[in-house]
């Protein structure tokens, strides 16, 4: 397979290999709902949409699963603080069940708007407490783990691989840990896999105790083993998702299954704001109603967000934004460009015509199968805007260069490939022009020019007769 990616297990880029060919066994860490998810969060879950299309575009079958964090994720990432969930609920005098099935809503209409394909299932950790109750009912039986009054804690000493994709040792973690020990875990950096409170509102009874709950990361191992198996292919978060999360995931799926748990560990870089970090606990983040009200649309903040590449460092501002507007307009006005061309409106068919799209084409697989890389990928589509727009593409070549568009933006997701056809009103506006124009009425045609200009229509005059797109 010609497709490459950045493993941060190995920290080296690899061939990707799926270990049942033809088909990709995918989990991504999806949002903890307990807040509208930010710009920041889609910037992970767009990587692992153009990652899922991608393998798709490869001839791959892809099995994608992306959870629903509404239980268990404390607001320091590992065993303190409290539930994010129950937190927002007081904050918002609202049930956390509420708060959860608000924000799942949110988050499943803003993946709609910005054309993410949907996941196999999306799993919700709260539905998957037997699941976990077995897997740490295992783990305690192999000695991987211990109960203390209620709650379960993963001796991380019986697994000696723990610390392998993050690089922490676990002599320093104990070190740091020492500070806020816990008095009932055996060694300071042990991490639970289910917690005891009777005041927790989210609680289940298990052979535990009565009041318990689960820790954030027994669930994705959990919820992986059922959706998937007890091995993947990918699996994907951000870059903070490494440590505790994915190192935790490891140990426990690792110690219970005996069998390696993903092959390939992939992580996207956070989307930031200002050279820190965007997130909710810093209050500098963006929703897509935010980016709405500065007149972008979920496609052209879409594309803002896929064309650099996933592991590189990408700063959120209104002048990216407008940047990636304007690239994307391109896009779009390639493809009018080709469909008239390939319409045969074009002058005869130049030589270098299809060697041009066979570069573009090659430009952009061989951009993608290097670990993703959109930024790489992209300038053999400028190149092919440059041709076009020199007429060196007959209607052949046109019609080969559009299906070629076409197919990469099953990738990317968000030029506009669809012909469309125009409201009737406007149609005729264009009409009324034109006869303005050949009665010599400039006034008239410049007025009505103006007219579609503030509807978004812009018109070219070329030799062959007036032309429209959407600006
Ligand atoms: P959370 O809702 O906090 O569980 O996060 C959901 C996903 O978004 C995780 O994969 C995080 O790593 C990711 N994430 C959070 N903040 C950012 C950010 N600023 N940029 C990119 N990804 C982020
Ligand atoms: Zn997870």
């Amino acid at each position: 397979m010609s497709f490459h990616v950045y493993n941060s297990l190995t920290r080296r880029l690899e061939p990707f290999v799926p270990l049942e060919p033809g088909v990709v066994r995918m989990y991504n860490c999806g949002p903890t709902v307990y807040n509208r998810p930010h710009v920041g969060n889609y910037r992970a879950f767009l990587f692992a949409d153009t990652l899922r299309r991608w393998l798709e575009y490869r001839g791959l079958r892809v099995e994608q699963v992306m959870n629903i964090t509404d239980v268990g994720h404390l607001t320091d990432d590992g065993d303190e603080g409290e539930d994010k969930l129950e937190k927002q609920a007081k904050k918002e005098k609202l049930d956390p069940w509420e708060i959860s099935r608000k924000v799942a809503a949110q988050f499943f209409a803003d993946l709609k708007a910005l054309g993410i394909q949907p996941a196999k299932v999306y799993p919700k950790a709260s539905d998957h407490i037997p699941e976990m109750v077995e897997i740490i009912g295992g783990l305690i039986a192999m000695g991987h783990a211990y109960e203390v009054g209620g709650n379960v804690y993963f001796d991380v000493k019986s697994f000696p691989a723990y610390g392998r994709l993050s690089g922490n040792r676990v002599e320093e973690l104990d070190a740091g840990a020492r500070i806020a020990v816990r008095e009932d875990k055996r060694n300071p950096e042990d991490f639970a896999l289910w917690k005891s409170d009777p005041a927790h509102i989210m609680k289940w009874e298990t052979r535990f105790g009565p009041h318990g709950f689960p820790g954030w990361h027994i669930e994705c191992s959990a919820m992986a083993r059922k959706h998937l198996g007890d091995r993947l292919d990918i699996h994907t978060g951000g870059e903070d998702n490494i440590f505790p999360h994915h190192e935790c995931e490891i140990a426990q799926s690792e110690c219970f299954t005996g069998k390696p748990f993903a092959t390939y560990w992939m992580h996207s870089k956070f989307l930031q704001v200002d050279g820190g970090k965007m997130s909710k606990s810093l209050g500098n983040t963006y929703t897509l109603d935010d980016v709405a009200a500065r007149g972008y649309s979920p496609r052209q903040l879409r594309f803002a967000l896929i064309r650099g590449h996933y592991r590189a460092p990408l700063n959120f501002t209104w002048d990216a934004m407008k940047d990636a507007a304007s690239s994307l307009e391109n896009l779009d006005d390639l493809v009018v460009r080709l469909r008239r061309a390939a319409k045969g409106e074009a002058a005869a068919e130049p030589a270098l015509g299809a060697e041009l799209v066979a570069s573009a084409r090659r430009e952009f697989e061989a951009g993608m199968d290097e670990d993703l890389n959109v930024s790489r990928a992209l300038p053999g589509l400028s190149a092919l805007r440059a041709a076009v727009l020199e007429n060196k593409l007959g209607a052949a070549t046109a019609k080969d260069a559009l299906d070629f568009v076409t197919a990469a933006n099953r990738v990317l997701g968000c030029i506009a490939v669809e012909e469309e056809l125009l409201p009737a009103d406007i149609e005729a506006l264009i009409e009324r022009r034109q006869a303005a124009r050949k009665s010599k009425d400039f006034q008239e045609s410049d007025r009505i020019r103006d007219l579609l200009l503030a509807q978004g229509i812009v018109l070219e005059d070329t030799p062959k007769g007036v032309v429209w797109r959407r600006k």
